[in-house]
């Protein structure tokens, strides 16, 4: 069985929902890197900061004490997030963070410190990970590579799919359809310099695929 998954892939392609069921068939450890982007964007907002100064925003990637762990709370997390102690899981899931996190993730600084971090987590082996760039540049000697992709339409779909079920269908936060595909699509458009899909990586369009089709799927490679 390959010992490191890189799964890469676009807002909304599925690639975090069939990591988990992936790495949870395998007993493989999960790690989705857009948690930890997430984290230091939602630390550089707390705080205030200017968030197109990368060499501020890389130090304060490498000196948050951010902490990835099992879920204690079946609230729908798939992990907790907490950054110095504070419970933020559902923190980096905001709009707000969702409009930041590119531009923090695209700076050098950030990335460096990050990628260091991931690698240091995937070393131990009999893991998934889940990210833009795994496969190219976090683990490009990855003994599976997939690349999960789907159309835009059913990308915000999902998306909004998972909005409803976890705000409830009258929560008057609850954004629009249309709102929600031009999220997913504007973060297609700045996380393009940050999607490194692998050369070799095996792609996997998931628009007319339920969960189960994508894992079984992908199961056939990790068995080969
Ligand atoms: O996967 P998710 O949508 O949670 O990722 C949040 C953001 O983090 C992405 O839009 C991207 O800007 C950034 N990211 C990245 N490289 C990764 C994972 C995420 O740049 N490996």
């Amino acid at each position: 069985m390959p010992g490191r998954i890189a799964i890469d892939g676009p807002a909304g392609a599925g690639k975090s929902t069939v990591g988990e069921h992936l790495a949870r068939r395998l007993g493989y450890l999960y790690c989705d890197t857009g948690a930890m982007y997430r984290a230091v964007a939602w630390l550089a907002l707390h705080r205030g900061m200017d968030l197109n100064n990368g060499a501020a925003l890389g130090e304060l990637a490498e000196k948050a004490d951010i902490v990835i762990s099992k879920p204690q709370i079946a609230d729908g997390r798939q992990y907790t997030v907490t950054v110095h102690g504070r419970d933020i899981t559902w923190d980096i899931r905001t709009s707000q963070v969702g409009r930041a996190v590119s531009t923090v993730a695209g700076h050098p600084e950030v990335r460096r410190v990050l990628i260091q971090q991931q690698r240091a987590i995937a070393s131990k082996g009999q893991i998934v990970m889940v990210g833009r760039d795994i496969g190219s540049i976090v683990l490009p000697d990855a003994e599976l590579k997939l690349y999960l992709t789907a159309s835009l339409h059913e990308r915000a779909r999902r998306r909004y799919a998972e909005m409803v079920e976890r705000m409830g269908e009258h929560n008057p936060a609850l954004p629009s359809f249309e709102e929600v595909m031009q999220d997913v699509e504007k973060r297609d458009q700045d996380d393009q310099a940050n999607m490194r899909p692998a050369p070799d990586a095996i792609i996997v369009d998931t628009d007319h695929l339920n969960i189960e089709q994508v894992l079984d799927t992908i199961c056939q490679y990790v068995e080969e």
